[in-house]
């Protein structure tokens, strides 16, 4: 396996002004130990506080680590966690919270297992200190859930604190919350994932941005994502799949339809269940056709940018190691 060589942490900031000098510290103390070259960078996602001219006073007083992402409003967590990894130029990218619940103490343990070869190094506040039943009971909910529907079983997919190797960031764009769901489309391209606890602090400065409703965006997101990582490749399977169903359904409706026509001589044409017969075989028709539809979306997706339907990890040649950046293909 490559050691490391670069590692860059990239921090969502908004409104966090009381925590940034502090963060700065903690992940100077933590990263101070290890030997690999450095870089921390803050994207100031529009904050409305004083962060911007602290990540500017910090910009300056520590040029040699700390880069700031300066973006021109608002534009959510998920957008400045995707501009950061844009802007990081180490070949491992942590993420992490700038409101101090997350502990940078945690990161070198994080890195050991990047170090063993996994991809993905997904933590996990075992011990949560947020709100119980607006935040931490609907997020295990959805926790079980995402892992039940996606078959990659984590137990904190809203944990921020992850390592992730670079290559299997870049590969495709993140929209909508979507952060969240990294992992799973790394184990989509087939990243090896490994979970690990991590400490996990009460706010104290500044205050949370979410609530509740966080979680029907959550659950929205799983959608796209399982059929992405499930289907992206062969949507005919699904949409053919249901219709087939369907069209089937509605045969079986006739079947019986003209059975009692012929035995019982009961009318068809009159019958409710002629006219839901109908429905359902238009139904089935009309998803497949949608099927091809997506077919044709596919073909163009994969073919005017040149990308494979395969990842590959790494080529081998002339006795020497070479990684495949997921996007370069
Ligand atoms: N954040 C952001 N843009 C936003 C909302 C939040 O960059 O529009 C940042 C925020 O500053 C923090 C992280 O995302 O670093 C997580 O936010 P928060 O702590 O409010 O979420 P929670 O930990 O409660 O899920
Ligand atoms: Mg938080």
């Amino acid at each position: 396996m490559p050691a490391i060589e670069r590692l860059s942490i990239v921090v969502p900031v908004y409104n966090e002004e009381e925590n940034l000098p502090l963060l700065h510290q903690a992940i100077r103390s933590a990263m101070d130990v290890l030997p690999w070259p450095w870089e921390v960078i803050f994207v100031n996602d529009g904050s409305q506080d004083g962060s911007g001219k602290v990540l500017e006073t910090l910009a300056f007083t520590d040029p040699v680590h700390v880069r700031v992402v300066d973006l021109r409003r608002n534009f959510g967590q998920t957008a400045a966690i995707a501009a950061g990894i844009d802007h990081a130029t180490g070949d491992v990218i942590v993420l992490m919270d700038a409101d101090l619940q997350n502990d940078p103490a945690d990161i070198p343990m994080m890195l050991e297992k990047i170090q063993e070869g996994y991809d993905v190094v997904s933590g996990w506040r075992v011990h949560r200190q947020d709100a119980y039943l607006t935040r931490t009971l609907p997020s295990r909910i959805a926790n079980e859930l995402i892992s039940w529907v996606t078959g990659v079983r984590l137990h904190d997919y809203g944990c921020t604190l992850k390592a992730y190797r670079r290559e299997v960031l870049t590969g495709f764009k993140l929209y909508g919350e979507m952060h969240r769901f990294i992992p799973v489309y790394a184990h989509g391209v087939g990243a090896r994932i490994v979970e690990v606890p991590v400490c996990h602090h009460p706010r104290r400065f500044g205050k949370a941005k979410y609530g509740l409703e966080r979680t029907l965006k959550v659950i929205l997101d799983l959608f796209t994502v399982k059929f992405l990582n499930s289907y992206a490749n062969k949507p005919i399977y699904l949409f053919g799949g249901t219709g087939a169903v369907l069209i089937a359904i509605s045969a079986l409706l006739l079947v019986y339809l003209f059975v009692r026509r012929v035995f019982f001589g009961i009318g068809v044409l009159s019958s409710p269940f002629f006219q839901m017969a109908t429905m359902i075989g238009i139904l089935g028709f009309q998803s497949i056709l949608m099927g091809l539809i997506a077919e044709l979306l596919v073909r163009t997706y994969h073919e005017s940018q040149g990308k494979p339907t395969y990842t590959v990890r790494r080529v081998i040649r002339n006795g020497e190691e070479e990684r495949i950046s997921i996007n370069s293909h």
